[in-house]
């Protein structure tokens, strides 16, 4: 199951690393054929107005469920399809998936946002805009349809990815920071990188339960995406406290979480 590479680095001495390999290297064969046969579906969680948690859009998710019918996280087959280099035939997956799901209901509200999760590679392919303008335009669909969020997992030339992102921007997509916070560089993105508006990470959610220091992080964040002009969607919340909290510190915040849908099949989506 290794491979001729895992063996290798098995004589060179490096077993611990080439099982790792090797299991990274099943991981990323066993997604491409996944993705053919079926065993991958989107599911969507709502994203609300805060102030009346009217639904306003909803997040596109992953699900692998392999063929033992286990779930695979996608935290997991993500960051292998990243590494392995086809993280885009995912994204396209996704995005012809939505399209192919919801293009009636988007139809009859135009103003509602499906986001996809894409990687900083798919931004800076220069195919990416064209295959989604061609896809929406054949769906009857307008850009502001589909927004995207980007989570920076790797450094990627920042100059670069700023160009791409306005290129984006100015075809009509909204493109938002994925859980920010999380790590130090967020705010240097913010400085280097124009966008719509951030996600903020729901880590800030386990803080305000811990009544960590963390709590007094959230209120810096929020004032300075106001300053900077971006719109937020908070991530993660479970509680009504936390609804609660949020609404008085940000009234016209986005939000998303369990407290108001956990993620859901197309066809649940706009039953409410
Ligand atoms: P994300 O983009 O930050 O997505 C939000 C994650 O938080 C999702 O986990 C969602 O199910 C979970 N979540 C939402 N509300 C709550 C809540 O109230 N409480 C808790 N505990 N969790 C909540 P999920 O679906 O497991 O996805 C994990 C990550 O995997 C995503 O984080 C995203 O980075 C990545 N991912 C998922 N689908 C895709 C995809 O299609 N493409 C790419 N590139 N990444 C994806
Ligand atoms: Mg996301
Ligand atoms: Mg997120
Ligand atoms: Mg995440």
């Amino acid at each position: 199951e290794f491979g001729m590479f895992g063996l290798l680095m098995g004589l060179s001495g490096g077993f611990a690393a080439s099982v790792a390999i090797g299991r990274s290297r099943s991981l990323g064969k066993q997604l491409r054929v996944a993705m053919r046969s079926g065993q991958l579906k989107v599911v969507y969680q709502p994203i609300v107005r805060l102030s009346d948690r009217r639904q306003v859009g909803a997040e596109a998710l992953l699900r692998w469920t392999d063929p033992t019918g286990k779930p695979v996280s996608p935290d997991a087959f993500i960051a292998t399809a990243e590494n392995e280099g086809f993280i885009g035939q995912v994204t396209r997956f996704v995005v012809t998936r939505v399209l192919e799901e919801l293009h009636d209901e988007l139809r009859r509200r135009p103003d509602f946002q499906v986001t996809v999760n894409v990687a900083a590679s798919d931004i800076l392919d220069n195919a990416f805009a064209p295959f989604l303008s061609a896809r929406l335009q054949a769906a009857g669909l307008p850009p502001t349809c589909i927004g995207l969020e980007l989570t920076e997992r790797t450094t990627a030339n920042s100059r670069e990815l700023g160009k791409a992102i306005a290129r984006l921007r100015e075809a009509g997509h909204k493109v938002y920071i994925d859980d920010f916070g999380t790590d130090y560089s967020s705010l240097s993105y913010l400085s280097r990188l124009r966008v719509d508006a951030i996600k903020i990470n729901r880590a800030f959610m386990q803080a305000l339960h811990d009544q960590s220091d963390q709590d007094t992080i959230a209120p810096q964040i929020v004032a300075m995406a106001e300053v900077l002009g971006l719109s937020m969607v908070i991530e993660g919340i479970e509680e009504e406290q936390q609804a609660a909290y949020f609404l008085a510190l940000a009234p016209t915040a986005l939000a998303q979480g369990w407290l108001f849908s956990k993620p859901v099949e197309a066809g649940r989506l706009f039953a409410a």
